[in-house]
């Protein structure tokens, strides 16, 4: 079990954020800084804590989320594509140990990404 997190905090709805879509396994929510003019956030509401430790449970749990992002980018107009990140751990710039989809556009994206 993971140590809540802020995102815990927005599941419960004990702080606000810009929804964009939920169902039972899953929420989608503006970054608080966007980094590009579309930048949402897709987390399971189950408490995972990083893309480490997802487990041979989790499978149907994952495509969900990979199914659900590319219907929010196509919701958000982003015609011309997108970009999924999954920061893990230190060198993977993770600040938040829930583990989320960042979904990004609105923009070019660049290669590598830093
Ligand atoms: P990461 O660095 O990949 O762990 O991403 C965590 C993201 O959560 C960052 O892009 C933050 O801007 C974002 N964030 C932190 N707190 C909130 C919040 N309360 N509401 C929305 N986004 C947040």
């Amino acid at each position: 079990m993971a140590i809540s997190t802020i995102f815990q905090k927005i599941i419960n709805k004990e702080i606000p954020a810009n929804i964009h879509y939920e169902d039972e396994l899953c929420i989608a929510f503006d970054d608080i800084r966007p980094q590009a003019p579309v930048h949402i956030l897709l987390i399971p509401k189950k408490e995972i804590s990083s893309h480490r430790e997802v487990g041979e449970d989790d499978q149907s749990l994952m495509g969900h989320l990979i199914v659900k992002a590319k219907e929010i980018a196509l919701k958000q107009g982003l015609k011309e594509g997108w970009r999924l990140v999954v920061n893990t751990g230190n060198d993977g710039g993770q600040t938040v140990y829930h583990i989320h989809i960042h979904i990004l556009g609105g923009r070019p994206m660049k290669w590598p990404p830093g």
